[in-house]
């Protein structure tokens, strides 16, 4: 069977993705690369990319020109002084982002947003490859391969029509999935799972399910990697799936247009891929990315919207690719105080110093409909240790600025976008 997946997987790659092996190899050969090094074949790709965005790409030419760009860069830092672009860009000058140039192959790619702006256009061949080959590198980090059969947490309450097409292509990629959430359907797909390698999908549904899990105490064995996607993985869900899986949920970090990012290394380190993204960090954390390969649609310092920061440390796994410390999720609307604002993080600030200092791990989410005061939704049972606590971080971060009350939930709901954790309602 194994057998089997591998050929399927290789086979369909010689057709969708020729150059899949080829670029896997070459990322092989640079994994343990100096920073040096991996600077180098930066800027070399770099240079290359800009000069190709700007003579076949009609917006980047304009873009550049507007603002007296001379695309000959002779370091990575140069980079700094060319515009950024966000997400209205690319939806708003689609056609003349796109190169003008013909590629032997090009793959369509969709993505909606958080709040429904969607976005198409087209991967050259070498483009989706790369990503492709970038992930799977990553997963030999476990022992795991694209191939190895691995259960899926995504959609859910798909329509029977869309679920029969939807397990076919499961079946062709070894995957499997769940469609029902009730304790029968979760005790079966346990059952299921004692023969898969890894699980992947968004991290609070993983989590819903490794409570489930424990609830029922079901034992599942042989989970080698369990990777959540999409969404900030909570500190809250790691005993849950330790517990459930045998291993914590490790995070995968990057976007359609940017491609993979980040990927979480055995030291619990997310290195940046970088032989194929350059990232910057701006005055407000925010990251800005540029994917090196994206020739027929180029991406030059976009901004994600995501808040990172970066670690200037060495990783004991040898790997010099920079390290991403932390990604504290979506740049989210301000917290509005009484007489002042505050940044959306703080509620992030607030639970993890909970976290750290008291080992106490609270699934929260903030919500604000009132000037001057918020909503702290916490999963669980009703607590008056964790309310001394919230108490007293919560006053320490915001004085007399900001009122708030508590409201107990049984579980959150998984939605299927990326969540955010504090959410404002003011117009
Ligand atoms: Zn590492």
């Amino acid at each position: 069977m194994k057998f089997l997946s591998k050929l399927i997987y290789v086979l369909g790659a010689k057709v969708r993705n020729p150059s899949l092996f080829p670029i896997y190899n070459q990322l092989k050969q640079t994994e343990f690369a100096s920073l040096e090094e991996l600077e180098a074949i930066q800027l070399n790709r770099l240079k290359a990319l800009l000069k190709e965005a700007y003579t076949y790409s009609p917006f980047y030419k304009q873009l550049f020109d507007e603002h007296s760009i001379d695309v000959n860069i002779t370091s990575l830092n140069d980079l700094s002084t060319f515009p950024t672009i966000s997400k209205v860009d690319l939806i708003q000058h689609n056609d003349t982002i796109h190169s003008t140039q013909t590629f032997a192959k090009k793959l369509l790619a969709e993505t909606s947003g958080t709040s429904g702006e969607a976005l198409a256009f087209y991967r050259n061949e070498e483009w989706d490859s790369t990503n492709r080959a970038g992930v799977m590198r990553c997963y030999d980090w476990y022992n795991v391969k694209p191939w190895d059969k691995n259960g899926y947490f995504w959609g859910y309450n798909i329509d029977p029509n869309e679920a029969k097409k939807v397990k076919l292509l499961d079946r062709l990629q070894n995957r499997i999935r769940i469609f029902r959430y009730d304790d029968k359907s979760i005790t079966n797909f346990a059952k299921e799972l004692n023969s898969a390698k890894f699980l992947s999908g968004y991290s609070s549904m993983i989590y819903q399910i490794a409570k489930k899990v424990n609830q029922l105490n079901l034992k599942i064995s042989g989970i080698k990697m369990v990777k959540g996607t999409s969404e900030m993985i909570l500190d809250a869900y790691q005993p849950e799936v330790k517990q459930a899986f045998g291993c914590k949920m490790i995070s995968e970090y990057g976007a359609a247009e940017s491609g993979l990012i980040a990927f979480e290394c055995p030291e619990g380190n997310m290195h940046i891929n970088m032989e194929n993204v350059y990232v910057e960090i701006d005055e407000n954390k925010e990251i800005i990315v540029t994917n090196l390969v994206s020739r027929s649609f180029p991406i030059i310092r976009y901004r994600l919207g995501d808040i990172v920061s970066l670690a200037d440390e060495q990783c004991k796994c040898g790997r010099k690719h920079t390290i991403v410390k932390e990604i504290y999720g979506r740049k989210g609307a301000s917290i509005v105080g009484k007489t002042k604002d505050y940044p959306a993080l703080t509620f992030y600030y607030v639970f993890k110093n909970i976290a750290l200092k008291n080992d106490v791990l609270i699934n929260y989410k903030a919500e604000q409909y009132r000037k001057g005061e918020v909503l702290l939704k916490v999963e669980g049972k009703p607590n008056t240790e964790w309310e001394q606590l919230i108490d007293k971080e919560m006053s320490k971060y915001f004085g007399e600025e900001l009122s708030y009350s508590i409201q107990y939930t049984n579980k959150f709901e998984s939605q299927l976008k990326k969540q955010q954790y504090f959410e404002s309602f003011i117009k």
